[in-house]
């Protein structure tokens, strides 16, 4: 299996080469087809499997493939930790190169106005941490009526934080109509709940 045979576009493809990677991971392999096909995914997969490139490569191909709407952020990744939002956010960058997709990163610790300023001049996507995404949320500055896909990444690890019930409010405030990819490097009963009540028939992917 090579990276053209998932479905990829020529920019991505050269993205990916940049990279220095010859063939998808298996993550990869399992999670990109039905992600750029529409489906929710469900991906059980660790750190360390490629995971990231698994939900990051196809969110923008179908970013690119679609139109921005005003300047609503249509897709938004949690993730649990600054580390590793600001992590998702140097992938991001990484595979986007050359596309002209922009991306707010939102996580605590920081000041709120430089934050507010990005999402002024609108972004495609928001990369957060779920307490300073519902921070600005409730500050009124951000709409979630745009957003056509959601990202939830180490869900497990939220679990352990105690994010659960800002999960549920996220997936609540978001479209019904949206395409969810969910991972997890566990499913203990609190996380298949979640997946049970959120998520649309999805294709599970477990490496
Ligand atoms: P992750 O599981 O997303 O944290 O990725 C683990 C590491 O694997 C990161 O350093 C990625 O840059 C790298 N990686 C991701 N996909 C591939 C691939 N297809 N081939 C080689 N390395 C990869």
């Amino acid at each position: 299996m090579t990276f053209a045979e998932l479905g990829l576009s020529p920019k991505l493809l050269e993205a990916i080469e940049a990279a220095g990677y010859t063939d998808p991971t298996p993550i990869q392999a399992g999670a990109i087809p039905p992600a750029l096909a529409g489906r929710d995914v469900l991906g059980i997969a660790q750190t360390g499997t490629g995971k990231t490139a698994s939900f990051t490569l196809p969110l923008i191909e179908r970013l690119s493939r679609g139109r921005a709407k005003a300047r609503m952020p249509r897709s938004l990744i949690i993730a649990p930790t600054r580390e590793l939002a600001a992590q998702v956010a140097e992938n991001f960058e990484t595979y986007s190169k050359g596309q002209k997709l922009s991306m707010a990163l939102l996580i605590g610790g920081v000041a709120f106005g430089p934050q507010e300023e990005i999402l002024n001049k609108g972004a495609d996507v928001l990369i957060a941490t779920p307490g300073r995404l519902l921070d600005h949320f409730e500050r009124g500055k951000l709409l979630m009526n745009g957003v056509q896909f959601l990202v939830v990444d180490e869900a497990d690890r939220m679990l352990d934080m105690g994010f659960i019930p800002d999960l549920e409010r996220i997936f609540n405030m978001v479209p019904p109509r949206r395409q969810v990819l969910f991972f997890s490097a566990t499913m203990p009963k609190e996380i298949k709940s979640l997946v049970d009540r959120f998520l649309n028939n999805p294709e599970r992917v477990e490496v």
